[in-house]
């Protein structure tokens, strides 16, 4: 995995890379699909693995994203090129891969059973007509998703979002001593203590995405009251 980038580190590497693998008459097309998904960092990392490994290793560029669909902050995306090609793609908030053609769908039975598929027929199925797919929306505080971690309402966060609530004090589960005192350990680097720390967190009740945890959420909605 990258490490992860800010939006606008992002945008500034995919503009550069553009320069190189955007053909001409595709070049205001590609830069305004990039102008749109300037601030949604799922589509940024999306367009960043595109531009670096080319599919084809041609000229091309991306033109329109859908959302087949997401599970736990991954998406599932289809990318059609100004080539007129078609891919699938994974993203998280930090990074993307292809997976392959839209034609060949997943064969990957662990990537079929995270999205909940029963087959690669069902994701044909699917994607057999692209136009027909939604197309992907840049992440808005109105997106019933996790601004950090892109979890979806009542999803678990990717273990170590900032925006995961600590079900010991209520504080934010990363910057909170919870995790130190429980293990009763001074460092948490190691996987087993990870993996305990998620069973800790699962036993005593781990803390779904609700909108209100989002930063700023409350300043927005509420006046007075907290929670
Ligand atoms: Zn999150
Ligand atoms: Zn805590």
């Amino acid at each position: 995995m990258d490490t992860p980038k800010t939006v606008t580190e992002r945008k500034d590497d995919i503009q550069f890379l553009m320069k190189y693998a955007v053909p001409e008459e595709q070049v205001d097309m590609a830069e305004a699909l990039l102008e749109k998904f300037d601030s949604d960092i799922i589509a940024l990392n999306l367009l960043h693995s595109f531009y670096v490994h080319l599919p084809e290793g041609k000229d091309d560029s991306v033109k329109i994203l859908r959302l087949l669909t997401r599970s736990q902050g991954v998406f599932l995306l289809c990318v059609s090129t100004g080539n007129g090609l078609h891919y699938l793609y994974l993203a998280n908030n930090e990074a993307a891969h292809i997976i392959g053609t839209l034609a060949e769908g997943i064969v990957d039975r662990q990537l079929l059973d995270f999205f909940g598929y029963e087959n690669n027929k069902e994701v044909l199925a699917l994607t057999e007509k692209p136009e027909k797919l939604q197309e992907y929306e840049p992440y808005t505080p109105d997106s019933n998703l996790c601004p950090s971690c892109h979890a979806s309402v009542g999803e678990f966060h990717t273990l170590g979002c900032p925006v995961e609530i600590c079900p010991w004090c209520s504080g934010q589960l990363t910057y909170c001593n919870c995790r130190f005192t429980r293990l009763d350990i001074d460092a948490l680097n190691k996987v087993a203590q990870i993996e305990k720390l998620l069973e800790l967190l699962e036993a005593d009740g781990r803390i779904a995405f609700k909108k209100e945890h989002s930063p700023g959420y409350l300043s927005d909605n509420l006046s007075d009251d907290d929670e």
